[in-house]
């Protein structure tokens, strides 16, 4: 038996109920669970790594005050409306994923001046709270807390732990159960981060684990895995999983998507398959043609015998071979 995990990030208080419903209908309805990362407390100026607004806000408009996220209907007229309160939103960015590896320097997002940053908390949007909570197939995993740039790429313990469980704690209060799995915005985590992410949950997600980043204890676990070129690998009770990139993005070949993700799935026992529900809503308009890739992705994940598609919490509680 070989495992999927459907991850998709990027979920806040700001998501339209409408786009996550066009997107995993297909998923939900096969009983296919699909995870989704959540932005506990969503940074309503998040940048990425070169400077521009997040994609994932592009339905920030009628938010007005923090704390009233004032989510519109899918069929407003979103882009003229986001435009007009931020020029530059229909400008797209590239996949978060790999921004260094792209050449992106790290730091401009840096310069954001201190002080004009407002949040929203995933149960200030009591629709979208319902709709994921009614929903059994949907698993909230935590995404960040804010979704500053780099949020976790950073020193003080301290620091790194009050935005973990403040992220937890609204997550609960909106009434999902104590997230076990963390993904960390930008896939970047300083060492500090990994040991507080470790003492709080049972699975790290990310793209890739790079040695430096690491705590110098768990590098000889690291070291193995390198030497074995296992994707997954596990220290101290703490499962860490990469990914293989987003082979679901909108900025690759659809016609070539799926045969990608065939290939990737059949080549390992556990893939995790990344996407971002926004890179289907480019300027808020569906993109048809890389939905349709996603619903083909659907039937091919409940068509084949000897796949399962699971959840991280159950791939932590089951004992599954990693690799
Ligand atoms: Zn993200």
């Amino acid at each position: 038996m070989r495992y999927v995990i459907l991850r998709d990030d990027d979920t806040n208080a700001l998501t339209p109920v409408d786009c996550l419903e066009r997107l995993y209908r297909p998923f939900l309805d096969r009983n296919l669970p699909v995870n989704l990362a959540v932005i506990p407390d969503v940074s309503t100026n998040a940048l990425t790594p070169d400077g521009k607004p997040e994609g994932f806000l592009f339905a920030k408009n009628g938010m007005s005050e923090p704390g009233s996220a004032g989510v519109p209907p899918a069929s407003r007229n979103a882009r003229d409306e986001v435009l007009a309160i931020w020029p530059s939103a229909g400008i797209t960015s590239p996949s978060p994923i790999g921004w260094e590896r792209a050449g992106v320097r790290v730091g401009v997002c840096e310069k954001r001046p201190e002080g004009i940053a407002s949040t929203v908390p995933i149960g200030d949007n009591p629709e979208l709270a319902n709709y994921l909570r009614e929903n059994s197939n949907y698993h909230v995993v935590q995404h960040g807390c804010h979704h500053d740039c780099f949020e976790f790429d950073r020193k003080s313990p301290f620091g790194i732990a009050g935005r973990l469980e403040r992220g937890t704690q609204l997550l609960t209060a909106a009434g999902f159960p104590r997230p076990v799995t963390f993904v960390a915005p930008h896939d970047k985590l300083s060492r500090a981060s990994y040991h507080e992410v470790a003492k709080r949950f049972q699975v790290i997600s990310s793209g890739w684990f790079e040695l430096e980043r690491l705590p110098m204890a768990w590098w000889p676990q690291y070291l193995a895995k390198k030497a074995v070129h296992t994707p997954h690998w596990k220290v101290n009770g703490t499962l860490l999983l990469s990914h293989p990139g987003c082979l679901l993005s909108a900025h690759r070949d659809y016609s070539t998507m799926l045969n990608e993700i065939i290939r990737s799935v059949n080549s390992r026992k556990v893939t995790v398959l990344v996407t971002h529900w926004w890179e289907y809503f480019a300027n808020g308009q569906p993109n048809e043609s890389f939905i349709r890739v996603l619903h083909q992705t659907a039937d091919y994940l409940a068509s084949e015998k000897d796949l399962k598609v699971i959840s991280f919490t159950e791939l932590a509680n089951s004992g599954i071979e990693l690799n």
